[in-house]
């Protein structure tokens, strides 16, 4: 056999491993003959998969399909989420949250804690290593985490396990997270960036289930983007893809930390709307690329929300005028990639739900009609958890991979 077709044939096999795991997410139980029915396979191929996934400990024998029309009743088999866990972790610029999940996606428990304004390099890690620390402490299913995943900005590597130098968290740049966690938990870590992480949870536990490809937009503090075609995320750099964030809008726009002008980050992120509103307030000029890195003075991204929902109307404006860049953004995916749906997630989106209709509309409006009219653009299930979430599944994905490769 030669090379290229083993590593095929192993690829085909660690889909179908992943295959099994996402529909018993789905469906709860199944018999191995539904389960061949919908995956296309044939029984033996699936008897094989079953009998692996069970010694490995994914899935259980769920007692009897009673509902067989006649004969004898078949087995039906479930996912057993007892038995395998990870930690999912989710670095944020202003807080991190830890938490131990199981493999239908529940947290079993969580913490979180906020790092201090300006927190230097070792403040910040300290706080990222004792939030894992805490869960891991307080966690009587030790023995059964299987590793950790860290969804943190980028631009990061992941191969290296190093964030690189994401604006708004300077703590965090040039810092190996990945060894600092193993070497402080003994427990194997992942990194992947914040949006990917968030679009890999969304597809397995929220709203992108049942579809084939998927853009995840991260509205927030920054604005990112993690893409999911056939069934599987886009990572076709080291460092990552789908950096929506530097999609330009505008020619003449401000000036964004990546050195390009009119960016959407630049134009629609949260510090970009904080800036205007700011603006506007204090009567002085705020630039993007300066104030990712210094003290802000006035509206800070906690107030923001809040402020909108109080009905202020600047940063109510200020957020629509985001949403309608986002919305032309997608509008260019849109008629690019067609993919299935597009989830907008993000403390934008998630706390003040008028962003999103705002995307929506201008997204459809700016689109191709013949093309919007098959996509579903739709708000995130996940919410607040996605990266969390996300992180914890980036280590499901990795095992049910790697175990598989072992033959
Ligand atoms: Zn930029």
């Amino acid at each position: 056999m030669n090379n290229s077709v083993g590593k095929n044939n192993r690829h085909v096999r660690n889909m179908n491993r992943i295959g099994v795991i996402s529909l018993l997410r789905d469906y709860g139980s199944l018999t191995k003959a539904e389960i061949a029915a919908k995956m296309d396979l044939t029984f033996t191929a699936v008897n094989n998969l079953v009998e692996e996934l069970m010694q490995e400990g994914w899935i259980m024998d769920a007692g009897y399909d009673v509902d067989a029309y006649r004969g004898r009743k078949p087995k039906l088999i479930s996912l057993n989420p007892d038995d395998i866990y990870t930690i999912g972790v989710h670095v944020d610029p202003t807080f991190v949250r830890a938490g131990v999940m199981n493999l239908q996606g529940n947290m079993i428990m969580e913490e979180r804690r906020d790092f201090e304004d300006n927190a230097n390099r070792g403040s910040v890690v300290n706080v990222i290593i004792s939030t894992i620390q805490a869960v891991l402490d307080q966690s009587e299913l030790k023995s059964r985490i299987i590793g950790i995943g860290i969804a943190a900005p980028g631009p990061l590597d992941p191969i290296q396990g190093k964030i690189l130098s994401p604006p708004n968290i300077p703590g965090l740049h040039q810092v190996r997270l990945k060894g600092l966690i193993e070497e402080n938990t003994e427990l194997p870590t992942y990194m992947e960036k914040d949006a990917n992480a968030m679009a890999l949870g969304e597809q397995w536990y929220g709203n992108g289930r049942h579809f084939n490809s998927m853009l995840y937009v991260n509205a927030d503090m920054s604005i990112g983007s993690g893409l999911i075609l056939d069934q599987k995320l886009y990572r076709v750099s080291p460092f990552g893809a789908g950096e929506i964030g530097h999609c330009t809008i505008d020619m003449d726009g401000p000036r964004c930390y990546c050195g390009n002008h009119g960016c959407l980050d630049a134009m629609a992120s949260g510090m970009a709307i904080i800036n205007s509103v700011n603006e506007k307030r204090l009567g002085t000029h705020c630039s993007h690329e300066s104030s990712l890195v210094n003290d802000q003075h006035g509206l800070n991204m906690s107030d923001l929300i809040p402020a909108a929902h109080d009905g202020d109307p600047n940063v109510v404006q200020c957020l629509i005028n985001s949403a309608q860049y986002v919305g032309i953004a997608l509008a260019n995916i849109m008629n690019l990639l067609t993919p299935e749906t597009i989830i907008i997630g993000g403390s934008l989106a998630n706390q003040y739900p008028d962003f999103f209709e705002h995307v929506k509309e201008t997204a459809y409006k700016r689109s191709l009609s013949s093309f919007h009219n098959q996509m579903v653009l739709q708000p995130s299930e996940l919410g607040e958890h996605a990266g969390m979430v996300g992180a914890g599944t980036i280590v499901f994905e990795k095992y049910l991979s790697e175990m598989g490769d072992k033959e």
